[in-house]
């Protein structure tokens, strides 16, 4: 493979796998802003591991009404564990509850990628087609389902789900979300046509992985781009990654609440999906509003989306041991000071240098952080965690009795103001990114600059020292 096709790879991977893709996004015809591509994909593509249903015969006229307390396979304490779950709430009927519409496995996803690539350019068309998988529905009452079964991976992955739902439902119980669409191992493929000139010749590369190893959130815009359906979907754990990583993605309840999060967001903050070309932050639409604000803004909420999605799973399980910190995920740990590398969590010059493209990335191939929303979005749940913990402490707040429900509470205040934001601020289009970050965070600046707090500001957010009272 070589460099642009492996550029191209992971700025067209990077979007649908950030956990917050947007498949309907790639609907029709989009330039690729080739210009922050990033050397390292954080996608694994490889050789989908089968699952099979345990209960291939299991019809939607015999589910169980209520799925109640269930035995299932998860993760818990870095370990794989048979453990009770209260699953009650849930229909085995399409595994339906408060918050999920319907499920379905092996449903099918391709996206397609036809581009032009130039010494100067890559224009990509795009396209995607999508094929629903069947219902997936649970039959008896108190079955113990093996690991490897569709069925124990969408308990698990439920499991997580509603270990956020509930949350936000403690904090705000009068908000009733959107039910979301849950895909179970939908095979997702990507296939890529790369044409080059070479002295006068066209020569075609066709190239087709498939996707495994990893969940999303999505948000399929409707046609008039005024409404849509929010999903998630856990696609395939790979024959390859089972021999390295044998725990799956979907098998640690904290990436489901993660995937959740987002989910939260888009219904506090729904302009964000409906009205922006959010969440592919390497494509934007040409037809509809090929600006600055675009490519800034999508970037900017796209960050800020990761952000909010990791301290939802961290508040969703109150705990301090925070479970996105184990296997992996460690640079996402919200009370880790440091990234992996060494490197401060602090959102300065250089990396929001990096993430809005004032360098090129080829000068930068050996950092990969900043180039990523998720660490963008790392440094900002840090960051809140930090300054929200000292307000708790200082103040004993007696209206919440624990720090992750008010940390929550004032998470969803800040997605109410960030919505306000968006819909009344027409000054987006002329704001770089470090503005608009800090325009963004603001609402958060303005209610949490007492003095104890302004320590953190000035370490975490350096730049923001015109939005907020710590000056
Ligand atoms: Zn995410």
């Amino acid at each position: 493979m070589n460099l642009r096709l492996s550029l191209l790879f992971s700025s067209l991977i990077l979007m649908l796998l950030s956990s917050c893709g947007e498949v309907s996004k790639m609907l029709g015809q989009k330039p690729i802003d080739g210009d922050h591509s990033t050397m390292v994909s954080i996608v694994n593509t490889g050789t989908p591991k089968t699952y099979k249903l345990h209960d291939p015969d299991c019809r939607e006229e015999n589910a169980v009404a209520d799925l109640g307390t269930r035995s299932i396979w998860t993760y818990v304490d870095g370990k794989i564990q048979l453990v009770r779950v209260d699953l009650s709430g849930f229909s085995g009927k399409g595994l339906a509850s408060k918050f999920i519409k319907n499920s379905y496995f092996d449903s099918r996803i391709s996206l397609g990628y036809d581009c032009e690539i130039s010494p100067t350019s890559q224009k990509c068309r795009s396209g995607n087609g999508y094929t629903q998988g069947q219902q997936l529905n649970f039959c008896g009452a108190n079955k113990i389902y093996p690991r490897s079964s569709v069925e124990n991976a969408a308990l698990s992955a439920a499991y997580g789900m509603k270990k956020a739902y509930l949350m936000q439902q403690k904090i705000d119980p009068k908000k009733v979300l959107e039910k979301i669409t849950f895909e179970v191992f939908p095979i997702s493929t990507i296939k890529i046509i790369q044409r080059t000139e070479d002295n006068g010749e066209l020569i075609e590369h066709h190239e087709t992985r498939i996707m495994t190893d990893n969940a999303y959130w999505s948000f399929n815009k409707s046609e008039d781009n005024k409404s849509g359906n929010s999903y998630i979907a856990i696609i395939p754990h790979s024959e390859e990654r089972d021999l390295l990583f044998p725990i799956k993605l979907w098998e640690q309840p904290a990436v489901m609440s993660h995937e959740f999060g987002h989910h939260i967001f888009h219904n506090y903050a729904p302009s964000v999906a409906v009205k922006n070309s959010i969440v592919g932050l390497y494509f934007y639409d040409d037809a509809v509003n090929n600006t600055q604000r675009t490519k800034v803004f999508d970037k900017a909420l796209s960050a800020l989306n990761e952000g909010v999605a990791d301290k939802w799973s961290h508040i969703s399980f109150e705990s301090g041991n925070d479970p996105m910190g184990q296997w992996t995920l460690r640079n996402r740990d919200v009370n880790k000071e440091d990234f992996d590398t060494g490197t401060a969590k602090k959102l300065d010059h250089y990396p929001l240098g990096v993430y809005f493209g004032a360098y090129s990335a080829s000068s930068l191939s050996n950092d990969v952080n900043y180039t990523d929303e998720h660490m963008i979005g790392a440094i900002t749940a840090h960051g809140i965690t930090k300054l929200l913990s000292i307000k708790f402490k200082d103040k004993a707040q007696s209206l919440y009795s624990t720090v992750e429900t008010y940390i929550g509470s004032e998470v969803l205040s800040w997605l109410k103001s960030m919505e306000y934001l968006i819909t009344t601020d027409d000054g987006f289009d002329y704001y770089d990114g470090q503005t608009t970050m800090n325009v963004l965070l603001k609402p958060i600046f303005d209610k949490h600059s007492e003095p104890s707090q302004c320590s953190v500001i000035k370490q975490v957010f350096p730049l923001s020292v015109n939005y907020n009272k710590c000056r």
